[in-house]
Formats: structure tokens, C-alpha cells, sequence
């Protein structure tokens, strides 16, 4: 979480995209939490324009790139970010650094807590620092433990890349030892601190010697290296750090103007090439969103030719979104979600759409979001050479089918009408692009499109259909075809209307296939749908603080038993239990009560569940440990833990060397009674499942039972908590409530063995 919230937090403040890794324990482990008081509300864009890549004019491209890298040694520089990149443990003691220092990250460096204790407890100096930054990766920091402690120790998740990256950054003198486990299993602490006490052994007064000198050697030559000034060419600095590289693109490369009437167009010329569709297209959607001015505007320009969108319209009119490909509708979706009240069309070419995107664009169709998008469909990737596209008729040419599209070889054209049945497309039109008449019809569409979306139909599509006379080179037939009509369609240009109505899909009536309805002035039903989102008072959306605040109440309200008492009694020594059984019988469950029981004797607890994948009748188990420390290993060592409760004989079977001697295992006997008489350890028999069908007449009520066992048996809980707990949590808790009475009355009158 607290990861989640400073990668946006440092992701807005330099620009870049945050990452987080995690692995399988820490994404399954619970333990307390406490939310921060507040957060600051993020910085917001300051730029109507979100454009993130293309910058390939001369030198644009190399300015635009060493601004990247400016802003990331910005961040390695970050004092804020330096201090977070790495938590110390134990580094030293009255002063004194510990000999070792284990550096580690997610789940090792929580294993690491408990291999410094047990080293300590063993007479080995040893410390650890987590590693909580791999990018930029704490080099400096890195070095500067380096010297201070004798050596370094890795214990990592995987098979030495870290030792790897700590050995390049420390350099080859200072030992570095290593466990590494490829992720799967974890090592034990004992294992580590063995390997340890080995490793320590090579820490002779000699290698501190050599140690000594040959970091000396180093700061000299890092001295010298520091002089010797790197050749980064002329553009290094051109772009200042928190300038969009947008105006660098355009600047000095489009010095051809064309002056436009329509007030909301830039006067960048088209960039389409002769006979293009999309020049139409583009003119007209600037017409339509002209007649629009009461409403905010978002166009998103995915990865095709039309991208080049985001020259065209001012962006104190319209703003532009470039989106990666395909990922068009899926961006717009996401917008609109948070600004309903503008219009989000997102303008996509038929590779966008229709390959790439199709994932996005069916799901934005299966969610009904209430946005419009516009598919130039001209059956070819344009942009990038004129390969074949989902929508690339049968027969005709493309730059990867040169004999024309075989269905056997290339597939089959995908139509998309044959999916505009889903109940979340509120409109679908098709249209060419041909004569004065098509292309008024194409702007009435767009207006009712944008219509249905601000009434909140579902999505509305334009499938518009042009075609691609810079790529796509008609057969010979069609030649033929037309010339016998009397149209001469040699040239590409003159062959592009016809062929324009060839990428529309076979049968008489691919042109008129329709959903929802058009109304007769679309612009006065928005500008109806405008007033009255004015007088209501549109949804603005919650200030961040307050969305924050109104979390912190909910979560508060459902975990309150986890945050009752602030204060726990610190006399208790560490609870450490493992809980076992099969799927399907509440072992999950019945940590989670257990967990929220002992929250108010214990101040922190862990509980990292494990199973198998089948979900029932497969083995499930859950490592919990109760304390009043800040930190400890949430991975149960064998022979260590406090209590073991076993639902299934198996679990006895198979994981009894967790409990340590003279431990209790708290034993559910359905499947017979365990000899008493050698038992290495204390042992309640109970028969929870039994009573659970018997006497309450539910056999999945013998987790409950249990609950009941323990609550009576363990110190500190209150058995009122733990009714409260089954009528919060369960389900039926009436007949939980039952089962939990008992399996007090059960432990009542149970006396431990041994
Ligand atoms: S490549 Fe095709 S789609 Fe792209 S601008 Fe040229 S004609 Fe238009």
C-alpha cells in the first residue's frame, strides 16, 4: 500500500512510470497496518496534451531522450528518495557497526529479521538493510555501507542477479556473501546463520587490510574519473527539464502553415497523404466538435495515422491523449469513468481497433462505456507499410499478401457488426466517405454518436470506411471492373472512393447495418443534456483528502476489532501457530478469528496463508504470529512454533515438525485418536468435527467449534470478543454462534496431555 501510494507519488513528480515488485508471500501476507493520517493530493497535469512518444524529427528525438535520462538523475539525486531506498536493522550495536551486513528485499527481508536475531543470539555481528529502491538502484549508499561494516551478505529471492548488481555497485574488494533461492521455497533462519558463521571466517586481519588500501585506491581513481567530463553531443540540454518535448517537435518542422476556417483546428497542414480518407474524416469530426463549445473535449490518438490527430486541434479546444496502440478505448473508458461530464472519442485506425485492440475495444463494448469512438476502416496497416489487418477483404492486396488475402493462408475478414449485439453498444452507423452527401451523413452519425454517450447509452461507433491509396494498390479485377463502369481506376487516387466501399464487409446490406437510434437534432439534445448536468450540478468528483478520510472510516468501521486497542499489554511473549487442514474445511477462516481475537492482546501480527491450487480436498495452511515487536519473520521455523492446530490427520502426519518441544497441538480426532502416552508435546484431542454434524448438524461448522476450543484455551481472549468476532464474520452466524459455545463447553471440560 505504502509502496502503491509513492510510486504515483514520485511517478507525477518526475514524469515517469513507477513499478512495483512484489513476490508470492508478501502478496498473501496480512498483518496490521496503520493508515497515514492524510495524504497530499497529487500534483495535477499541467498540460492539456498527454503526449508521450514519436519524437523522431532530427535531433528531437536524442534532446527529447537526454531529458529522460536528466530527470532520472534528478531522481538518483533525491534526497527524499535516497532516504527511503534503504531500511536499516540491527546495522549496529552501542555504537558499534555489526560485522556483517545482509542486504535483502520483499519476503527475504523479513526472513532476514529473524536470521539477524538467532545470528545475535549465536554471537554473530550481523545486521541488515532492505533494499526498499531498485531503480535508481542506492549506489552510493551501497558504497558507503561497503566501508562501514566488514562485509556484505545478500540474501535474495532469486539466483544472484542482486549479488550481481551489489558487486557492481561496492566494487571487487569487499566480501560479499550470498544465499539466493530461486523463489519457491524459503531458506530457514538456521540454514542462513550456518552459512554465516562460515562466511565470517574469512573475515581475517588480513582482507581488512587489503580492504583498507584498495578503497583508498578507489576514491583516488573515482576522483580522477570525476575530471574526465563524458562527450553527450549538442543536444544534451536543449529541452529544459519540465518542458514538454511537443513544442520541439513542431518548432522549425512544419513551417508550411494552412490557414483553416473551423476556430478550433490548428493550421498544421494535413499530413495524410493525396486522397487519404482520413483527411476528410479529420475535417469533419473538427466540424462537428466546433458546433460543440459548452463541452469539454478529450480525443485519444492511439498508435496508425491517426495519431497525427494531435496536431490538428488547439488544445485550449480539445484536448489529445496519445495512447499506446490499441490501448485507445481502454484509456478513454478509464477517463470518462473519472470526467463524465466531457466528451471522450476515441479515434482508432482498423490495426488499432480490430487486432491489436480488440481485447479493449470487445470489453469496452461488454462494460457499455459511455464513450464514442470513431474506426477509420481501410482494410491495411497504413502507417507502417500496408500489411494486412483483420478487416483486409479476401482477395486483395496487401504488403504481406501480394497475391491477395487467401482465406486458407491469412485467415478470414472480421467483421465487426457480428458483435454490435452486445447490450452495452448504445450506437453503431457505418459510413464512406465519397460525395457531399456521405460525408454529411458520417457528421450526422458522430453528432448522435457523441449524443448516446452523454445520455449515458453504452458506447457509440463510427465505423468509417476509407481507404488507404498510399498503401493499398487495386487488383486487377477491380481495374477492369471499373473501367467497364467507364471510371478510370488506374491511378490510386481516382481508384481510392471506389475502393474504399471494397473494405466494407460482403453482403447487400453491410452498409445499413444499425443499432440505436437517431434523433432528429443531436445538438440540441446535447445542448438539453448540458443544462440540465448545469443546474443539477455535475459530479465534480471528492476531494482526494476527503475520499481519504471517508476510506479511513469504512476501513475503520470493518476491521474495528483489528484496531481496538492501541495500548496491548507488552508482557506477552511471541504466539507463533500453524493451522492445518483441507480446502473447504475453514482453515482460512478460522485464522482470520483467531487473528482478530488476539488483536487486542498483541500489538502486530503476520498471517501468511498457503494451499494448494485444487480448492477443495487439497492441503491449506496458515502461518500466524502474534507479537508486541515492530518486526519478525512471518515464515514459521520448523521445531519453533507454539502451537499447531490440525484439522486432518494428515497435518500431523506430514507437518508435525513445526511444533517445538513442549508445544501443544490442538488435534480435531475425526479420523481416530493420536497415542498420548509418547507424545513429545502437550495435546488437546477435541472432536470438533463430530460435534459440529452431530450435535449442531453442520459438518462445516467445525471450524467454529475450533474457534471455540481455542478462544477458551488460549490467554487474553475474551470469549465475548470472539462471539462478537462469529457474528461480524461468519456466515449463518446464528449457527456459528452455536458451534462456538460448543467448543467452549468441549475445551471446559478437556484437560491437556503431557
Ligand atoms: S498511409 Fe494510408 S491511411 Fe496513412 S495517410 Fe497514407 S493513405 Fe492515409
Amino acid at each position: 500500500y505504502d509502496f502503491g501510494r509513492l510510486a504515483f507519488e514520485y511517478a507525477y513528480r518526475y514524469q515517469v512510470p513507477g513499478f512495483i515488485l512484489t513476490d508470492g508471500y508478501i502478496g498473501q501476507l496480512r498483518e496490521k497496518y496503520r493508515m497515514p493520517e492524510s495524504i497530499r493530493p497529487r500534483p495535477q497535469a499541467d498540460s492539456r496534451r498527454l503526449r508521450s512518444s514519436i519524437y523522431v524529427r532530427e535531433s528531437v528525438l536524442t534532446a527529447h531522450n537526454w531529458k529522460l535520462f536528466r530527470r532520472f538523475e534528478r531522481m538518483r539525486r533525491d534526497a527524499s528518495l535516497q532516504q527511503l531506498a534503504i531500511h536499516e536493522y540491527e546495522t549496529e550495536a552501542k555504537g558499534v557497526p555489526a560485522d556483517i551486513l545482509i542486504l535483502s528485499y520483499g519476503i527475504f527481508s523479513r526472513v532476514g529479521f529473524g536470521v539477524v536475531e538467532r545470528a545475535r543470539r549465536e554471537g554473530l555481528s550481523v545486521g541488515q538493510a532492505s533494499l526498499k529502491l531498485l531503480s535508481p538502484f542506492p549506489e552510493e549508499q551501497l558504497r558507503m555501507l561497503a566501508r562501514r561494516h566488514k562485509a556484505l551478505y545478500v540474501l535474495e529471492g532469486s539466483c544472484g542477479q542482486l549479488h550481481e548488481k551489489v558487486r557492481e555497485a561496492v566494487g571487487q574488494v569487499p566480501l560479499v556473501g550470498l544465499t539466493a533461492y530461486p523463489g519457491g521455497d524459503l531458506p530457514c533462519e538456521a540454514e542462513v546463520v550456518e552459512n554465516l558463521r562460515r562466511f565470517c571466517e574469512q573475515l581475517s586481519p588480513e582482507y581488512l587490510g587489503w580492504k583498507t588500501e584498495a578503497l583508498a585506491l578507489e576514491d583516488k581513481v573515482r576522483r580522477l574519473q570525476g575530471r574526465i567530463a563524458p562527450n553527450r553531443g549538442a543536444a544534451y540540454e536543449q529541452i529544459p527539464l519540465d518542458e514538454a518535448t511537443y513544442p520541439y517537435e513542431i518548432q522549425g518542422n512544419r513551417k508550411a502553415r494552412h490557414p483553416r476556417s473551423n476556430p478550433i483546428m490548428t493550421d498544421v497542414p494535413f499530413s495524410y497523404c493525396a486522397g487519404c480518407g482520413e483527411t476528410t474524416a479529420v475535417a469533419s469530426i473538427g466540424k462537428v466538435l466546433a458546433r460543440l463549445p459548452q463541452f469539454d473535449k478529450v480525443l485519444y490518438s492511439p498508435v496508425g495515422c491517426s495519431i497525427f490527430l494531435y496536431d490538428y486541434f488547439k488544445e485550449e479546444f480539445v484536448r489529445n491523449v496519445q495512447v499506446p496502440h490499441g490501448r485507445s478505448s481502454a484509456a478513454a473508458s478509464a477517463s470518462k469513468r473519472v470526467e463524465p461530464d466531457k466528451l471522450h472519442i476515441s479515434v482508432q485506425g482498423d490495426g488499432d481497433a480490430l487486432d491489436i485492440g480488440f481485447s479493449e475495444l470487445i470489453h469496452t463494448m461488454e462494460r457499455g462505456e459511455n464513450i464514442t469512438i470513431v474506426l477509420f476502416n481501410n482494410g491495411t496497416y497504413g502507417m507502417t507499410g500496408g500489411q494486412v489487418s483483420s478487416s483486409t477483404p479476401l482477395g486483395e492486396y496487401s504488403a504481406t499478401t501480394q497475391q491477395g488475402r487467401d482465406p486458407k493462408r491469412h485467415g478470414s475478414p472480421l467483421d465487426l457488426a457480428q458483435f454490435i449485439a452486445q447490450p452495452g453498444v448504445g450506437y453503431f452507423r457505418r459510413a464512406l466517405l465519397g460525395s457531399q452527401e456521405e460525408i454529411q451523413a458520417f457528421e450526422n452519425a458522430l453528432a448522435n454518436a457523441l449524443y448516446h454517450q452523454m445520455a449515458g447509452h453504452g458506447v457509440s461507433i463510427v465505423e468509417v470506411f476509407t481507404a488507404c491509396p498510399g498503401r493499398q494498390k487495386p487488383s486487377q479485377a477491380f481495374v477492369e471492373a471499373m473501367a467497364q463502369k467507364g471510371v478510370k481506376a488506374k491511378g490510386k487516387v481516382s481508384a481510392s472512393l471506389q475502393y474504399s466501399a471494397r473494405v466494407l464487409p460482403p453482403g447487400a446490406d453491410a452498409l445499413n447495418v444499425q443499432r440505436g437510434t437517431d434523433v432528429d437534432d443531436p445538438y440540441g439534445e446535447l445542448e438539453k443534456i448540458h443544462r440540465e448536468g448545469e443546474t443539477a450540478g455535475r459530479e465534480r468528483g471528492i476531494p482526494v483528502e476527503e475520499r481519504y478520510t471517508r476510506g479511513l472510516e469504512i476501513l475503520s468501521r470493518r476491521y474495528g476489532l483489528q484496531r481496538a486497542t492501541e495500548h496491548p499489554p507488552a508482557s506477552l511473549p511471541d504466539l507463533r501457530v500453524y493451522l492445518g487442514g483441507l480446502g473447504g474445511q475453514g482453515v482460512q477462516s478460522l485464522a482470520e478469528a483467531l487473528v482478530k481475537a488476539l488483536s487486542a492482546v498483541y500489538a502486530n501480527f503476520t498471517n501468511s496463508p498457503w494451499y494448494e491450487p485444487e480448492v477443495t480436498k487439497a492441503l491449506t495452511t496458515s502461518s500466524l504470529t502474534f507479537t508486541n515487536r515492530e518486526q519478525v519473520n512471518p515464515i514459521l521455523q520448523p521445531g519453533e512454533v507454539d502451537l499447531v492446530v490440525a484439522m486432518k490427520k494428515r497435518i500431523v502426519e506430514e507437518r508435525l515438525q513445526m511444533i517445538r518441544p513442549e508445544g501443544l497441538l490442538v488435534y480435531d480426532c475425526e479420523e481416530g485418536k493420536l497415542p498420548e502416552e509418547e507424545a513429545a508435546y502437550r495435546l488437546v484431542q477435541v472432536a470438533a468435527s463430530s460435534t459440529a454434524r452431530k450435535t449442531i448438524g453442520d459438518l462445516r461448522c467445525a471450524n467454529a467449534v475450533l474457534f471455540g476450543v481455542l478462544a477458551q484455551l488460549l490467554e487474553g481472549v475474551d470469549l465475548e470478543v470472539a462471539r462478537e468476532i462469529v457474528r461480524q464474520s461468519f456466515p449463518a452466524p446464528q449457527i456459528n454462534l452455536q458451534a462456538l459455545e460448543a467448543g467452549i463447553a468441549l475445551m471446559e471440560s478437556t484437560t491437556p496431555v503431557g
